[in-house]
């Protein structure tokens, strides 16, 4: 169904102001219109977040930072999977994984140049100055011990020329520091720090000729480029930095991989005992980090489930004339208003495409009871339920039930009637197994929540999914 407005009471009221006062009004609103959807349809304003994961027990602060060039995501999903998949058990971790967020979501190095150019002097109208001020606040805290900055670099740097791909030039597999010591801080040898972390990678290797290296670029004698950038800002400021490299020649699991190895050798180090909840292989990796990823709309009475979800969800009943709110639970998604739709994003991917429907909203309603395998249950809108066999969305009196996907001859109101999986059909699940369906509660013309049915589900886990808001401002608003 489509809904069409008339006019907008608010352009009638217009009619009633003096002549020129409107022409003036509408040039401004006008030109305002013109710069706002150009800023939406460019450049997202998207701000990097910082998750501060604390043990309770004192120790060191390690900083990790990833994703200051938008097109290096086997650094920016390592430092993502920090936050989503590591559980710290002394001293802290502070990460920011998402630094260039703008330049990720664009697959861009840089949307206004390199950002790792911009430490040494910036002029204060560059656009980035806001987030090179907040970031170089964090990195001098006095809490922070060590610094690492993660990047993917073109090939294999080696100390001598062997061939285009493994040569002095290239900066895959290697830790870069910029100097052997620092005369004062915690772990001030550089270079022997450096070289256990890159010991311990070599003996996890996955194949021999991905053999990490140390590459010492001498900041301080002169070179003028690497004297611009985050890690030599840091030891500048007596903090212990380093730069993670892993090569562009693999796939994003297999630099994040070594990213990991990298990390956890820093962490043993300095240490931070810890906990990781998969095992350290590219496969896992792969999954980790599509693993339980899921966008609320609107104070959740929409929750979609986004691993492994369908590249377009059409009719997604959004609010009328209002700001759409989100929250996402990993700190590489966001949504991205685009022109009458909305893409959703995680790093470098568009994942999926929600194309909206408009709707009044119904507050009246924030749960529904149904019968699932034959176990009652109140169901909180903005939750996924597992479902073996059948369900039944209990019979509602003012409200009316549409179950995306289920049709049955004469039935309006799809409360009060059995549904397995035969007899939905497949192409209108939200994932692309097909096992994941939209329940959608209406009120009248009013649109009141909706619930996930999952035939595949396992049960607890995803019934209400936490969402761990470890940083202020992880829910964003849209227009
Ligand atoms: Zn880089």
């Amino acid at each position: 169904m489509i809904l069409v407005s008339g006019l907008n009471p608010g352009i009638l009221k217009w009619c009633k102001i003096k002549t020129m006062v409107r022409i003036w009004f509408l040039i401004v609103v006008f030109s305002c219109l013109l710069c706002s959807s150009a800023a939406a349809s460019s450049i997202p304003d998207l701000k990097f977040s910082v998750h501060k994961l604390k043990s309770g027990i004192k120790g060191h602060t390690l900083l990790i930072i990833g994703g200051i060039q938008g097109d290096e995501p086997g650094g920016f999903n390592a430092a993502s999977l920090i936050v989503t998949h590591y559980e710290i058990l002394s001293g802290n971790v502070w990460v920011v994984p998402n630094l260039n967020f703008p330049s990720i979501i664009k697959r861009s190095r840089g949307v206004y140049g390199d950002l790792n150019r911009k430490f040494a002097k910036l002029h204060p109208k560059d656009p980035e100055y806001q987030t090179i001020n907040r970031i170089k606040k964090l990195i001098i805290d006095p809490e922070v011990d060590l610094v690492l900055n993660l990047h993917d670099g073109s090939g294999f740097y080696r100390d001598k020329y062997y061939d285009k791909l493994h040569n002095p030039n290239r900066w895959g597999q290697c830790i870069i520091i910029d100097q052997e010591n620092m005369r004062t801080g915690y772990f001030s040898n550089l270079s022997r720090i450096a070289d256990s972390a890159v010991a311990h990678v070599n003996k996890h290797l996955l194949k021999e000729k991905e053999r990490f290296h140390i590459n010492n670029t001498q900041t301080k004698k002169g070179n003028k480029e690497m004297a611009k950038t985050l890690t030599y800002f840091a030891i500048k400021n007596n903090k212990s930095a380093f730069g993670l490299e892993a090569s562009k020649s693999f796939l994003t699991a297999k630099r994040a991989y070594y990213h990991l190895l990298a990390i956890e050798s820093f962490l043993h180090q300095a240490g931070i005992e810890f906990k990781r909840k998969f095992n350290l292989s590219e496969d896992q990796i792969k999954k980790a980090i599509d693993h339980n990823i899921h966008v609320a709309l609107n104070h959740r009475k929409i929750l979609l489930k986004i691993e492994n979800v369908r590249k377009r969800l059409n009719y997604i009943p959004l609010k009328k004339d209002s700001q759409i709110e989100f929250q996402v639970n990993n700190p590489l998604m966001t949504i991205v208003n685009s022109g009458n739709a909305f893409r959703v994003y995680h790093g470098n991917r568009q994942l999926t495409y929600l194309s909206p429907q408009y709707f009044d909203y119904d507050f009246s309603l924030d749960a529904v009871d149904m019968v699932v395998d034959g176990n009652h249950r109140t169901v909180p809108f903005g939750s996924i339920v597992p479902v073996k066999n059948s369900f039944i969305v209990k019979d509602l009196k003012e409200h009316r039930v549409n179950i995306i996907g289920f049709t049955k001859k004469g039935v309006k109101n799809e409360s009060g009637v059995p549904v397995t999986r035969k007899n939905i059909h497949k192409k209108y699940s939200i994932n692309k197994k097909g096992s994941i369906f939209r329940v959608e509660i209406y009120k009248s013309k009013k649109f009141s929540g909706m619930v996930l049915v999952d035939f595949d589900g396992k049960g607890l886990p995803d019934f209400n999914v936490a969402f761990k808001e470890k940083t202020p401002g992880w829910s964003k608003k849209l227009f």
